[in-house]
């Protein structure tokens, strides 16, 4: 057996990238007085350096990554019972703010090896109604944006990508977040940079960034002439403390991708030629910045599939998640009995039957890819020593396996 070693967290200092750089940047913020960011410079300066760093024209710091999805869809302004056509694999910061904002999630399949929604498993669910297209680049492997974007504007449809786990992916050497109509960001504790709670919306459109802010301040317009609070709107905004951390590990992001980049690609090389176990999927147009590393368990080949392989990596002391998310997110109660609104089931209540059919045999991707996923955390700490670990790990708990032996 490989010997034991502790690997990084990335719910504590082992596997944050938290130093003196965000402990100077909060001193700074509190010596200041001033800890609303309508009135300091933190905040503003996050956006500005954030909106710089992926070469669009606005950026807005916001609460969290689920108030960005709520920002990005508030600006969309849809009509109650519209649709918006999301994902069966996410975070449910995903997809409530769909129904907060009086839309219906339309749930497309996904493919089963990428796990992301594709545009035929998009336009298969596509309706008069559809008024959005929701994605997410999970694990930090985008989309096929070319294809999803062609699609979306045929059809005039918007595209808002989920980005809280692709910080700095690339399509086609662009990146995510600057692709759609509008992109959003998380910076939760476990994301591959973090303010504790947090989150961010890009777009280079003048008119949603000007319904961005307005959502995330009260819809006060803030400098008119004659302001009033103009529409219904939360407030989203983000406060100075926070938005100083967030400034000082964006100064970080690049390295925090780049070490995630390398010792994926280091286990990648090491595991290839294991039997049963696929690698991460990447597209040649994609870069993956890897918030996880995924791999793929065939369960003709290993006895017992994810499940026993994720058994067998913990002898190694090695953590995974088989699953990611427990079930498909259309099987959440949430959705299954459409608690929503008192007893009113709003916004269900004005859904097509088609929109809120979750019946399994129509998404099958989905179901597919649940089954035979297994989720690793991946850390920007992690070292050779690490790598190494696992692989020798891999290999061998796929070795037992497929000799039957559990
Ligand atoms: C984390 C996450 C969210 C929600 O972000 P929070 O900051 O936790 O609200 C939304 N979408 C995806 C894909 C996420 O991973």
């Amino acid at each position: 057996m490989a010997p034991r070693i502790p690997f990084p967290s990335d719910q504590d200092a082992t596997g944050r990238t938290l130093g003196d750089e965000e402990i100077a940047a909060v001193a700074e913020a509190l010596k200041s007085g001033t800890l609303t960011s309508t009135k300091g410079s933190f905040v503003k300066r996050l956006e500005a350096q954030f909106a710089e760093s992926l070469g669009v024209r606005h950026a807005f710091a916001c609460t969290s990554g689920t108030a960005a999805v709520h920002c990005a869809l508030a600006a969309l302004d849809p009509e109650p019972g519209d649709e918006v056509v999301t994902t069966s694999i996410t975070d449910m910061g995903a997809l409530t703010p769909i129904l907060y904002q009086g839309a219906i999630p339309v749930f497309a399949d996904v493919d089963p090896r990428t796990y992301n929604v594709t545009a035929e498993s998009i336009e298969a669910v596509l309706s008069e109604r559809t008024r959005a297209i929701l994605v997410t680049h999970l694990f930090g492997n985008p989309c096929d944006m070319p294809a999803i974007l062609q699609l979306a504007r045929q059809r005039g449809i918007p595209v808002i990508e989920d980005c809280a786990q692709a910080y700095l992916a690339r399509s086609e050497g662009r990146l995510v977040g600057s692709l759609g109509d509008v992109g959003c960001f998380s910076l939760q504790q476990g994301k591959h940079i973090t303010s504790g709670e947090g989150g961010l919306v890009t777009t280079n459109d003048d008119d949603l960034a000007r319904r961005i802010f307005l959502f995330i301040n009260k819809a006060w317009g803030y400098g008119d002439a004659k302001p009033d609070h103009y529409f219904l709107a939360l407030n989203y905004r983000m406060n100075e403390i926070t938005g100083a951390v967030a400034l000082a590990q964006l100064a970080k992001l690049e390295e925090v991708v780049r070490n995630r980049v390398r010792t994926a690609a280091a286990l990648s090389e090491r595991i290839a030629d294991v039997p049963g176990v696929g690698l991460p999927q990447v597209s040649d147009a994609c870069d993956h910045t890897f918030w996880k590393y995924c791999l793929h368990i065939d369960d003709a080949l290993l006895a017992g599939g994810s499940p026993a392989f994720g058994a067998g990596l913990r002898e190694y002391d090695v953590a995974s998640a088989p699953r990611y998310i427990q079930k498909p997110a259309f099987q959440c109660e949430v959705f299954r009995e459409q608690r929503t609104f008192g007893t009113s089931r709003y916004p269900f209540s004005l859904a097509r039957p088609e929109a809120v059919d979750y019946a399994p045999e129509r998404f099958p991707g989905t179901f597919e890819a649940l089954r035979r996923i297994l989720v690793l955390p991946w850390n920007e700490h992690y070292a050779e020593a690490h790598v190494d670990h696992l692989a020798q790990s891999i290999r061998e708990t796929a070795a037992r396996l497929a000799a039957g032996d559990e």
